[in-house]
């Protein structure tokens, strides 16, 4: 088993330090979508590693899952979070949610890069208070009529198909009446990109659905299942992508060392400074901290424990933190070189600031560890 996992992490690391590595910068400076590269992962089967073999996928568990998004992200954040998407949340939903005969005809094609999907819960009006949300899932005749605007969705501007929550009844029922439906791009849906910071290229939009109409067989999951499976995503998502923040961290603060090593500063490498060995052993300590934890709730996933949301939380608030302060101190760790467009460190800065906010911000990570603790005392999550 950690035989395979270290063949598994080799295999990952060649395929990205050639392939990925070399497009890292123009994805990011020029806001490029790698549409080649994503079928080139599909190939490789680490676009999305989670599908099981009989739909066309890798078969990965989170484990596996995760060394994938550690080692992509160590070349590139943006690609790594496109697999992200594409897997933990897209595929993982209609593998275990969709029907048979779409599951059938969908995921191999997601999987493959022959399609592009996206996740589409966020709205203008509501992110972290998802059981708000506006979009409608009307009944009418025999269809279901999808009405509503999601933004911040990644992938959205490329996606062919939008697995989209939205409700079936009045608002103050909250989470209780929210469905999800699967949308193929259709001329009912446009499109807005929006311009962000960091994970540059992976195809963030505002997605403006003006009444599509779907049958009963693209209904994902029915009212009162719809927001329970949107949580179980990001529950996985969660660990996963504190993995891809792991792999950020470990591409920034290796970078600085390297830098450390060859600057000279009052006749010796900066590096021979014991203030900067403590700061590098801090960022150490908290990289490896984040990999545990991640590894951890990997298993935790597979045991099928009921404490895996609260230790999803726990990973990916700790690990976001761990990742942009390691990506922070390795700027400052750079000087100069670390601030300018030369160095990798800036945009691993950029990219980790959004592991504090995407897939539940850190505030509402404390609310879910604070509702355990609350419940359970002090029960700790052996
Ligand atoms: C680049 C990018 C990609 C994204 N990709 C996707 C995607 O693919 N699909 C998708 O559906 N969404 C996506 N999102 C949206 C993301 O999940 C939301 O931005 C996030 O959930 C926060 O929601 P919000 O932006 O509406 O902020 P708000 O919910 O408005 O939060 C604003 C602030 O208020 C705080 N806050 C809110 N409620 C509480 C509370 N009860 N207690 C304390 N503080 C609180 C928050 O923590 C935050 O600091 C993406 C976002 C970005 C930036």
């Amino acid at each position: 088993m950690e035989e395979d996992l270290s063949i598994l992490r080799k295999s990952v690391r060649e395929f990205a330090s050639k392939s990925v590595a070399p497009l890292a910068r123009k994805i990011d400076a020029e806001n490029w979508y790698p549409r080649e590269l994503v079928r080139e992962m599909g190939r490789m089967g680490i676009l999305a590693p989670n599908v099981p073999e009989d739909l066309g996928g890798a078969g990965l568990d989170l484990l596996g899952v995760s060394v994938v998004l550690e080692e992509l992200a160590r070349f590139s954040g943006s690609v790594a979070l496109i697999s992200e998407v594409q897997g933990t949340l897209v595929t993982h939903i209609l593998v275990n949610n969709a029907p048979k005969r779409v599951a059938e005809e969908v995921v191999p094609k997601l999987a493959s890069g022959d399609a592009i999907g996206s996740f589409a819960l966020s709205e203008p009006c509501c992110g972290s208070d998802a059981a708000n949300i506006e979009t409608s899932i009307e009944r009418q005749g025999g269809e279901w009529v999808v009405k509503g605007t999601k933004t911040w969705i990644t992938q959205g501007l490329y996606a062919d198909y939008f697995i989209v929550f939205g409700r079936t009844g009045p608002r103050s029922e909250r989470h209780r009446n929210i469905a999800a439906v699967l949308l193929k791009r259709s001329s009912c849906i446009k499109t807005n990109p929006i311009e962000v910071m960091g994970f540059r290229g992976t195809g963030t939009a505002e997605v403006v659905i003006d009444e599509c109409r779907v049958g009963d067989d693209d209904i994902i999951a029915p009212p009162r299942e719809g927001f329970k499976v949107a949580m179980d995503a990001l529950n996985v998502g969660r660990v996963a992508i504190s993995a891809l923040g792991v792999g950020l961290a470990e591409a920034a603060y290796e970078e600085a060392y390297s830098f450390l090593t060859q600057r000279i500063a009052f006749e010796k490498p900066v590096i021979e400074f014991q203030a900067i060995q403590f700061t590098l052993a801090d960022l150490y300590t908290l990289i490896e901290s984040s990999r545990s934890l991640v590894y951890r709730a990997a298993e935790l996933y597979k045991k099928g424990s009921e404490d895996f949301p609260v230790m999803a939380a726990v990973t990916k608030l700790h690990s976001s933190q761990a990742s942009v302060r390691v990506a922070n101190e390795a700027v400052r760790l750079m000087g100069g070189y670390g601030y300018s467009k030369e160095s990798n460190v800036e945009r691993i800065y950029r990219d980790s600031k959004l592991l504090e906010i995407g897939e539940g911000t850190n505030e509402i990570l404390k609310l879910v560890i604070s509702k355990h603790l609350l419940r359970h005392g002090a029960k700790w999550l052996l």
